[in-house]
């Protein structure tokens, strides 16, 4: 049985003010034209991290797709077999791409997203995801715009799920086994 910690790892107010701040950031440093979303886990977070991004001419042309990836199945431990679907459709050539996933946690995801992005003629590529732990990287691969560093704890909320469930809630929590 999993049960939810006491209280949570990341409030809403908490990664509200942080998605801010990544928003504004990335307006400033980075002048992209398309978002690639990584469903399921980081849609609330893409969400977010849109309304945040400066206002102006530049926003008003810029793109959104949604890709699928999934390497977890039922379970709180990666399968490692990763399964991508939505990409080889997409026109990125000359395109400048921001990756936006929930999590990088051995980096395998995030890694095989930016190669195919590559192959597929983008102009450049950086990645932005809400979670890093980095003590669980298993491939060389560092997002360019991270949230909030974390240990090596199995996180639900705000988008993230275990089984498809827990998505819903606002804040961020860790899933214990009990
Ligand atoms: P990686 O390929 O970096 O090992 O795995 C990244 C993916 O695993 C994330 O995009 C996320 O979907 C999933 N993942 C990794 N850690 C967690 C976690 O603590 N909670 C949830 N819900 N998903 C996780
Ligand atoms: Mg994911």
């Amino acid at each position: 049985m999993y049960t939810l910690s006491p209280m949570p790892l990341k409030t809403a107010e908490a990664i509200g003010a942080r998605v801010q701040e990544l928003g504004q950031a990335i307006s400033v440093e980075y002048d992209f034209d398309m978002v690639i979303s990584v469903l399921t886990g980081s849609f609330v977070f893409t969400a977010d991290l849109c309304r945040a991004f400066a206002q102006g001419e530049k926003n008003t042309q810029r793109e959104i797709r949604f890709i699928k990836a999934s390497s977890y199945g039922n379970s709180t431990v990666s399968s490692g077999e990763l399964k991508v679907s939505g990409m080889e459709s997409l026109d990125l050539k000359e395109k400048k791409i921001l990756l936006v996933d929930d999590i990088l946690d051995t980096g395998r995801t995030l890694l095989a997203l930016v190669g195919m992005i590559k192959s597929q003629g983008a102009a450049e590529v950086r990645s932005c995801v809400l979670l890093d732990k980095p003590s669980r990287r298993q491939v060389h691969m560092e997002a360019d715009y991270c949230g909030f560093e974390i240990d090596d704890l199995f996180v639900v909320g705000y988008g993230l799920d275990y089984s498809d469930k827990y998505r819903l809630l606002p804040d961020i929590w860790t899933l214990k086994n009990s």
